[in-house]
């Protein structure tokens, strides 16, 4: 039995997983975001219920949006002050008298999607988040690589797009990590809005701007376009790098299937490489591929040692 969190900035997700990877229970709330005993008592009693429930102590793996410092165990989190410099796995071990394992939310859907998703039987996959930024995780046999800092698959920071926005008429802006020209400002959903204000002087959501595409409208077709040369050219990069066998989609935009398969043509018109068949395509856990693979976790650990 495994159980799982998926631990985000505004809400918190609980299941439990048996051997087939199906889910026997399901809890969501909201993440108590700067009270750190509120947190612990909300994931110990999820735990307790389950243990109680299924008569098991299942192992716990935990899917963050952040990453983890691999000396001290720490917590890397802009937005839960809660946990934010915490040795979460340790210390949680400690209370809850068992292994618990955190990894990345970018890669525990990256693992969710190799297993079972939309790359079984890929030897590498690289999934990207389209989500309000964007985000990504790595997979090679079926395992994460890298390991020094505790960040990794971060495509959308450290770029420099500002040429190809000045190029099209947009104005940079100062990314969350502090630079500028990072793509993860223009490449998920809050960018694309962006794109469309910038272009239109009007304010409109990301689903709206993707509806008045599909039915023709001329501005937020132009919008689209910039968005997916943007996208495009970051991921042709990542695709020349690691040759992927598949780039799974996941968070909001995933579910635009015209906006990903525009993506994906792009991003295949540029890559150096000749890939036959679609790269980007849409996940197959892209509402819940960072629970099911922080449910992988203990099984994906194990076959580690084994190998
Ligand atoms: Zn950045």
């Amino acid at each position: 039995m495994n159980y799982a969190f998926d631990i985000g900035g505004s809400k918190i997700e609980f299941g439990v997983f048996d051997a087939n990877g199906d889910v026997l229970l399901r809890r969501k709330v909201s993440t108590p975001r700067d009270d750190r005993a509120c947190f612990i008592t909300t994931l110990s009693g999820f735990v307790q219920e389950a243990d109680a429930g299924f008569s098991v102590q299942g192992d716990i793996g935990i899917s963050l949006a952040g990453g983890v410092d691999p000396k001290t165990g720490a917590v890397i989190s802009a937005n839960i002050p809660a946990i934010t410099g915490w040795p979460l796995a340790t210390e949680l071990s400690d209370i809850l008298g068992r292994t618990v394992l955190v990894e990345n939310d970018a890669d525990c859907f990256a693992l969710a999607e190799a297993t079972s998703g939309a790359a079984v039987n890929a030897d590498t996959v690289f999934a990207i988040i389209l989500g309000t930024g964007v985000g990504g995780g790595i997979v090679f046999d079926g395992q994460f690589v890298g390991g020094k800092s505790g960040i990794r698959g971060e495509w959308g920071h450290g770029n420099d797009v500002t040429g190809t926005l000045v190029r099209h008429g947009l104005s940079p802006v100062t990314c969350g990590c502090g630079r500028t020209g990072c793509l993860d400002s223009w490449g998920g959903a809050r960018g694309l809005e962006r794109i469309y204000d910038q272009i239109t002087h009007q304010v409109l959501d990301s689903k709206s701007i993707t509806a008045a595409w599909c039915s023709g409208n001329e501005a937020a077709s132009k919008a689209i376009d910039i968005y997916c040369d943007l996208v495009a050219r970051e991921l042709a990069l990542m695709v020349n790098v690691l040759d992927p066998n598949c780039i799974p989609v996941g968070g909001g935009l995933a579910s635009e299937k015209a906006l990903i398969a525009k993506i994906d043509d792009r991003v295949r018109k540029q890559a150096l490489g000749r890939y036959d068949a679609p790269l980007v395509i849409p996940g197959a856990h892209a509402d819940d591929g960072g629970l099911r693979g922080a449910a992988l976790l203990h099984r994906m650990v194990a076959r580690a040692r084994l190998e």
